[in-house]
């Protein structure tokens, strides 16, 4: 199959009132709404890094479109647009027609359309999302917004993803019914778009854990000059996994994991029933992890038995000022 062969016929734009121009033209022209802030992201996926080289097309098409929706979520944006740009070692049609499939079921479910990208041939697979969402003008939630006395929150459940990579990577054991949901998550995270919405108002910094609740809390503590204390055994996790699990590496899992896709937020402790109600509409599960505090406090991780948690896994070296 040629490039213009795919082009032609796997690839179309679904109409939306905003689209002037799709598919098909030097460049796809949209037309924003009035009043509303165009919100833009990007992101890349690269084999053997982000993905195993053997994943499903399926797996892949929605994991690479998963990512970028958790952007806007992040940003409390509707997702409206993406691009696709791939780099493929050949145009096989069985893994093209399972990938589109996917692509565009993963498309309608979230309302977004395809306007364009670029297809190139290449050594190993890369994949890479463009996508555009729209808020509400001046309403954008930004990691540089979180106040002293803020609750911190997180959505869904932290670590299965990373337990389940840590697995493939044999560094841990899971028995099969813990792998299926672990490895589940970290194929199929869900983007927490509506959640996302919802706190449009009422959340005060915001963004989705992508590379570990950690390292992502402490781009909101930079961008907002403060500090965090954090409570460890509220971390949401799968029981199971807490269970099977040692201490050292259920704590790998939650603090540094990444993967998780999950939204990580700050609110006035005010909002905390206004947060309840927006987690119920949007069935999405919410828990208050700990609190934001003045920024010479750096991170405190605190143990049920009241004692501070100190991770001694180099990674986390800059996490606190202890
Ligand atoms: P150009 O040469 O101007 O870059 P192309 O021939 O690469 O244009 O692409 C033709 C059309 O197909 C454009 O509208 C482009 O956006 C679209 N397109 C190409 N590859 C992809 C892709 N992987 N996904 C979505 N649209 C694509
Ligand atoms: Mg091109």
């Amino acid at each position: 199959m040629k490039e213009f062969d795919f082009i032609r016929h796997y690839l179309h734009t679904q109409a939306d009132g905003n689209i002037i121009l799709g598919i098909g033209d030097d460049a796809a022209i949209i037309r924003p709404k009035m009043g509303w802030d165009l919100c833009a992201s990007s992101d890349m996926l690269v084999a053997d890094r982000h993905f195993f080289a053997d994943v499903a097309p399926s797996d892949l098409a929605y994991k690479s479109l998963a990512v970028n929706l958790s952007d806007m979520a992040a940003m409390g944006a509707t997702p409206r647009w993406v691009m696709l740009s791939v780099a493929l070692p050949e145009l096989n049609e069985t893994w093209l027609n399972e990938f589109c499939a996917s692509w565009f079921q993963t498309c309608q479910d979230f309302q977004v359309s395809l306007i364009g990208g670029d297809t190139t041939k290449g050594k190993d697979i890369i994949l890479n999302v463009n996508i555009w969402g729209e808020v509400p003008q001046g309403l954008g939630l930004r990691r540089s917004a979180a106040q002293v006395g803020d609750d911190i929150w997180v959505s869904g459940q932290i670590g299965l993803a990373a337990a389940a990579l840590k697995h493939h990577l044999q560094e841990i054991c899971l028995p099969p019914a813990l792998y299926a949901v672990c490895n589940q998550a970290l194929l199929r995270p869900q983007p927490r778009v509506a959640l996302g919405q919802g706190l449009l108002h009422i959340a005060h910094a915001a963004q989705d854990i992508s590379d570990g609740l950690l390292q992502d809390l402490d781009h909101i503590l930079c961008a907002s000059q403060k500090g965090a204390v954090l409570q460890l055994e509220h971390i949401p996790t799968l029981p199971e996994l807490k269970q099977h699990l040692n201490k050292q590496q259920w704590q790998e899992c939650v603090l540094a994991g990444g993967d998780d896709y999950e939204l990580l937020f700050t609110a006035s402790p005010k909002q905390r029933t206004i947060i309840e109600q927006i987690a119920q509409q949007t069935q999405t599960p919410v828990n208050r992890i700990g609190s934001i505090v003045p920024q010479a406090d750096g991170i405190r991780i605190m143990q049920k038995d009241h004692t501070e948690y100190r991770p001694n896994k180099k990674g986390f070296d800059h996490f606190g000022t202890h």
